[in-house]
């Protein structure tokens, strides 16, 4: 028999779990013919989590979790639940019914046709803020552009990866995770299920704008080095405007002489220079912090106890 890992990273997500595990259960009934597991990653929750999940566990023999040492995000939490899945296929949800696990059946039934990776793209952001939904639209407008690896847009981590796509990805160690840019790079037969949205059942979202601010830093910053790129172009069209200028005012003083002058212009040469050059040590700077934190090498996670046992 065919075994499906059902994989949900929870942070402080008491409030849905019931409720998530409920409509879980309801629809896996539709997959009988299939061994299924239920891996709870538990990032550091502080709430009661970690308890309502051993409580499930207790009525669900299906249920398994990975409890980690503190919170770690959920990329971090979406590679320890990939590492511990033991299914031929792991299926990516939120624990907070955002994408609707009745959708499920149907990555299988694509699964069983053979495609590696069955993704579900968001028809409608409901419950979403007008700002947040056109922020998104612009990141991924520029990354799309940026990057050599076409990016899918509106795609959340709600998928079905085959065995041969979780190795792929488990194989990607790197400590600052962009994990939707990933499932795009490992490649594989993917395809597209469109579902409509829902907002959050209960509890609150852990992200804010800055947070998203980061991912998205962090996506352009590991999938593309066009900001260096930008920042050198931008360094020569600005030193061959400077020579001009140079020869400009070399051939002025050397016909009209020079009476001393240009307060002005020199101020605002001065101004302009160093901004560029502060951008661009920013821009270096950037990458120079993501070679630094991948070199270091460290493990990407700790867990604390995996189904009761301490690791
Ligand atoms: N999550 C996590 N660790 C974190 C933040 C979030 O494991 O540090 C989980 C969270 O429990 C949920 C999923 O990631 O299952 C998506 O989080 P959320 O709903 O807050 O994000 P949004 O849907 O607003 O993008
Ligand atoms: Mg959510």
């Amino acid at each position: 028999m065919k075994k499906i890992t059902i994989l949900i990273p929870a942070y402080n997500e008491e409030e849905v779990l019931p409720q998530l595990h409920a409509r879980l259960d309801k629809v896996l009934t539709n997959l009988a013919n299939y061994d299924l597991e239920i891996l709870f990653v538990n990032d550091g929750s502080r709430d009661r989590t970690l308890d309502i999940i051993k409580d499930l566990q207790k009525k669900d023999r299906r249920i398994s979790y990975i409890d980690l040492s503190r919170n770690y995000g959920k990329e971090i939490a979406m590679i320890a639940g990939l590492d511990y899945a033991t299914g031929d296929a792991v299926v990516i949800i939120d624990a907070d019914l955002q994408d609707p696990p009745e959708l499920i059946p149907q990555m299988v039934k694509y699964w069983e046709e053979g495609y590696d990776d069955v993704f579900a793209k968001r028809n409608s952001r409901r419950g979403e803020t007008w700002f947040k939904k056109s922020t998104a639209n612009i990141f991924y407008k520029l990354l799309q552009k940026f990057s050599k690896i076409p990016i899918q847009e509106n795609t959340g981590d709600f998928r079905l990866l085959d065995r041969r796509c979780v190795n792929a990805l488990k194989q990607l160690r790197e400590t600052q995770r962009y994990t939707k840019g990933m499932f795009d790079w490992i490649g594989f037969n993917k395809k597209e299920i469109l579902f409509d949205r829902d907002p959050r059942a209960a509890g609150k979202t852990k992200w804010n704008y800055l947070k998203l601010l980061d991912l998205a830093i962090e996506g352009i910053t590991s999938f593309t080095t066009v900001p260096l790129r930008l920042s050198s172009l931008l360094g020569s069209i600005i030193s061959i405007c400077a020579f001009c200028y140079m020869m400009f005012i070399i051939f002025k003083t050397i016909i009209y002489g020079e009476p001393v002058q240009g307060y002005p212009s020199l101020m605002v040469i001065i101004l302009f220079l160093g901004g560029i050059q502060l951008l661009s040590l920013g821009i270096i700077g950037e990458y120079i912090g993501r070679i630094f934190n991948e070199t270091k090498r460290r493990p990407l996670y700790f867990v604390d106890e995996y189904n009761g046992k301490k690791v």
